[in-house]
């Protein structure tokens, strides 16, 4: 293609999609609001660590940069569930270790899709913050740091600029994007268990202290997700490569507890003394960090358009900002990424069709997870305490035992494969109705007729094709 490809945001999606265009020979500026974090330190903001999964990782191996992630990520096999009572549970997410998460440093990897979009050829300008597009002149003006404007020229934009896109506020100037933000009434809080080495001795039980002596530098299960869930409201903490976790605390913005009672780090103490007791000596600093770090803020971004004719283009957060609790929005960017480097490939000539394409394409798989990212708050916080859920979930293994290549439990199919996402919703809706139907009035797995379930499947679901 002759024409410049002009990004805005070089966050995780936007640098991996410059490095994607860049190896295909595409000319590609970028424009990034952040200083450059190889030089200033990455000034994330939100979630230290992500899960990737297989879509991620997908987008990765095409950049070819899994080599290069592949040591800093730790591999979680599944939710490590923190009851009450302080005993642990590993509620494993697939069959085996070819079915797991891996949690990652936000920083090093848009660190190393900088790098990779660097080498490929793309040039990126940091403290560049969109401020104004002029559509008519096909100009763009952007701020540093110190108040400076430049302007630049160009033709094809697209914008990878995050949940608070400038370039779609530009766009919903000359089109009605229809637009729509769903605030979630839950808010989160980071907080962070150290390394096991970094803890006093008088915050570990005499087990810890044996596992440091050994060498262990993880003072929970490394290769966990693990979740404290409370009903309407829950802990997490993912672990970092160097031996830390990040935690996070998700709570309501209202009733009790919430943001609102829990407002003050001696409520938030208190708070974990009842409920995340087995927590609380890990996270020394938990009421410096409570008190300095803000209540995050969750939505969801619904689009009717995601593009303005051939000139510019949403992708990303820009286009699909989700709630976190499927660990896809970045997942899900990477796919988006991926799409459209092929798609630009193959029809560059027409750009106005290409990105009606591309959101064709694309628009109902976001839609889709949007919604499974929402469902699965609850089941995370809620339903893993669920005697109903626990059930289905058994029997839905059971199930994929005896079926694998149609019954596929949803989360495996989201996390583990890269079918589209509103192929996994709509499947997942049909196998959840028949659990639903054949644990009716059931206690036990051993209760129902498997020979029957096994011809419900065969009637209602049609084989899977091959990975
Ligand atoms: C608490 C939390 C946990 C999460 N956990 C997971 C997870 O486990 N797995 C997962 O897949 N996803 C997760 N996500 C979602 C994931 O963070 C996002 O989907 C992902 O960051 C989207 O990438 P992006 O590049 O589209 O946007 P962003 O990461 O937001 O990047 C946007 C970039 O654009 C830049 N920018 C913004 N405005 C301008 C401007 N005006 N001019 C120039 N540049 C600009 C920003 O500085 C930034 O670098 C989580 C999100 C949250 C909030």
């Amino acid at each position: 293609m002759e024409k410049t490809i002009t990004l805005i945001g070089a966050g995780l999606v936007g640098a991996l999609l410059a490095a994607l265009l860049a190896q295909r020979g595409h000319a590609v500026e970028v424009f990034e609001r952040r200083p450059d974090p190889r030089k200033a330190g990455f000034l994330g903001g939100r979630s230290i660590n992500l899960a990737l999964a297989e879509r991620g990782w997908h987008g990765l191996r095409v950049a070819g940069l899994q080599q290069r992630i592949a040591p800093i990520a730790v591999m979680m096999r599944g939710r490590m569930v923190h009851h009450l009572d302080g005993h642990t549970e590993l509620l494993r997410y697939g069959r085996d270790d070819s079915e797991v998460i891996w949690s990652v440093n936000r920083g090093s990897l848009n660190m190393a899709l900088l790098d990779a979009a660097e080498a490929a050829g793309a040039h990126i300008h940091f403290d560049q913050r969109l401020a104004a597009a002029d559509w008519d002149k096909s100009t763009l003006r952007f701020c540093d740091e110190n108040g400076a404007t430049h302007e630049h020229t160009a033709s094809l934009l697209i914008g990878s600029d995050g949940a608070g896109s400038a370039l779609r506020a530009a766009m919903a100037q000359r089109i009605d994007l229809g637009e729509r933000f769903e605030p979630l009434d839950h808010g989160y809080k980071e907080l962070e268990i150290p390394r096991l080495t970094n803890l006093a001795d008088a915050a570990l039980t005499p087990r810890l202290l044996h596992q440091r002596e050994t060498g262990e530098i993880f003072a929970l299960e490394p290769n966990a997700l693990h979740i404290w869930p409370r009903g309407n409201y829950m802990c997490i903490a993912l672990p970092n490569a160097e031996g830390s976790f990040t935690v996070t605390l998700f709570l309501p913005n209202a009733g009790d507890p919430s943001f609102a009672t829990i407002a003050t780090p001696a409520a938030a103490r208190a708070l974990f003394e009842r409920d995340f007791a087995d927590a609380l000596p890990l996270i020394p600093e938990l009421e410096q960090d409570f008190g300095a770090n803000p209540v995050g803020v969750l939505s969801t971004l619904y689009l009717d358009r995601w593009h303005l004719d051939g000139r510019a283009l949403l992708l990303g957060d820009a286009a699909h900002a989700i709630v976190p609790f499927h660990g896809q929005g970045m997942n899900c960017g990477f796919e988006d990424a991926v799409e459209l480097a092929d798609l630009l490939d193959a029809h560059c000539d027409d750009l106005a069709w290409t990105f009606a394409e591309f959101e064709r394409r694309r628009r109902p798989n976001a839609e889709a997870i949007a919604e499974m990212a929402l469902e699965n708050y609850v089941e995370m916080r809620d339903s893993v305490a669920d005697a109903g859920f626990l059930l289905r979930r058994e029997l839905g293994r059971v199930l994929a035992e005896r079926n694998p290549d149609r019954f596929v439990p949803r989360y495996s199919m989201v996390t583990f494969t890269r079918m589209p996402y509103a192929q996994a919703f709509a499947r997942g809706a049909t196998q959840d109705a028949l659990l639903r139907e054949l644990t009716t009035n059931r206690e036990r797995v051993d209760d129902i007729d498997l020979e029957q379930a096994d011809a419900r499947v065969h009637d209602l679901l049609t084989p899977l094709d091959p990975p």
